[in-house]
């Protein structure tokens, strides 16, 4: 056993289906008293339904949320906060709506709750990302995680086929890389090998039946298992690539995540051989990166980035950039390699760094 340091965090998870009508009880619970709801304007419907059921316990009802949380609006929000005398803030919904409750969190004294209703798994971390002048910044510390996350799979019953298939492969490129992540301890990779079976399981289901109980509850046990491991292990080339590139070219998130993902494992193969054994044992394949690039084909994902919306690639260029800030990656940045990454990727060409079998 190689030497290992593993840090619990502070935050409590109840999971269940129907559980959000626990929410009063657990706010009374964690001694708040005047909650302000945070939510997109797609999902006010939920917001106010959330509002409602916390009764005189809800001050307000903050339907703004947008992606990418632009500071402009963390300030509007932290105004109503402070007018309401908010004490903390219940977030309902995806990764924008938690964004925006941690950039909150960050600049002011007020608690965390989250309910999340996709699987991108940013309610489990103390990361946090905000936009200001078109630059997205992003960030680690511990005053923006959620105090208690709670996950009701019913929730999710609503997300749309193509943005549920997103979701999850953007939570199952958490875990992919959290088994090679350098800091990963024993428990992580137990967590995340976890996470892969329950999300892969998953999709089975849905990808046919999207209101099966029994898939929705498997995804967001999974999205929980693929989230805690983003927050605690050291991501690699893949979460950089997306980063970086969905800044550069303001692609989709989820969506960028599950088009690269294989060319990203193709790209470390060599260098990851247990990770991908555990990868093959969750997913019961072969080829870790062909059975992504067949599943996110099958589920019927953008395949290429010219797909997904960007116009031109100048692959030795962008290669340059991706190697300007060095981070932890089980390969080195090599631009012979990126380049042949980046092309595939925008050709939407299978990965050709790998031996591939699309037999899984
Ligand atoms: P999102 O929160 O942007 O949601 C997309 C749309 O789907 C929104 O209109 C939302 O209201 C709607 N939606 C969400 N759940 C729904 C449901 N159950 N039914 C119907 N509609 C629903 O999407 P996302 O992928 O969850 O979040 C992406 C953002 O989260 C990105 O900005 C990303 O950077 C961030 N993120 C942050 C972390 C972190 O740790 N800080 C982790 C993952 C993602």
């Amino acid at each position: 056993m190689k030497s290992f340091v593993h840090v619990t965090q502070p935050q409590r998870v109840e999971f269940g289906w129907g559980s959000l009508e626990r929410l009063p009880e657990l706010v009374d619970a964690l001694g708040l008293k005047r909650v302000l709801v945070l939510s997109t304007q797609e999902q006010r419907g939920l917001g106010e339904r959330v509002q409602s059921l916390l009764g005189a316990r809800a001050v307000g009802l903050f339907s703004e949320a947008v992606m990418h949380v632009p500071v402009e609006v963390v300030d509007r929000a932290l105004v109503l906060a402070n007018k309401v005398q908010a004490d903390a803030c219940v977030a309902v919904g995806g990764g924008s709506t938690l964004g925006l409750g941690k950039g909150m969190a960050l600049y002011s004294s007020l608690r965390l709750v989250a309910v999340p209703t996709t699987y991108a798994g940013s309610e489990m971390t103390p990361l946090y990302g905000l936009t200001q002048g078109g630059e997205k910044q992003t960030g680690r510390d511990w005053r923006v995680l959620p105090l208690s996350v709670l996950y009701d799979p019913e929730l999710s019953q609503t997300l749309p086929h193509a943005m549920t298939m997103a979701s999850a492969l953007n939570a199952m490129a958490h875990a992919a890389e959290a088994l090679y992540g350098e800091n990963a301890s024993p428990v992580h990779q137990l967590m995340a090998q976890e996470g892969l079976r329950a999300m892969g399981q998953a999709l089975t289901v849905l990808e046919h039946d999207l209101e099966d109980s029994q898939g929705r509850s498997d995804a967001l046990y999974g999205a929980w298992l693929c989230g805690a491991v983003l927050g605690q292990v050291q991501m690699g080339l893949h979460h950089k690539l997306c980063h970086s590139l969905g800044g550069w070219f303001d692609l989709p998130h989820a969506e960028l995540h599950a088009l690269l993902l294989p060319y990203s494992l193709a790209y470390n193969s060599p260098m990851i051989e247990p990770a991908l054994r555990r990868m093959q044992q969750a997913l019961g394949c072969d080829d870790v990166p062909a059975y992504f690039y067949a599943l996110r084909r099958r589920l019927g994902l953008p395949e290429s980035l010219a797909q997904l919306g960007m116009r031109e690639l100048n692959a030795p260029v962008l290669a340059e950039k991706l190697m300007a800030a060095p981070y932890p990656n089980p390969r080195a940045l090599q631009a012979d390699g990126l380049i042949a990454l980046l092309e595939d990727a925008f050709a939407g060409r299978k990965p050709t760094q790998t031996k591939m079998v699309l037999s899984c």
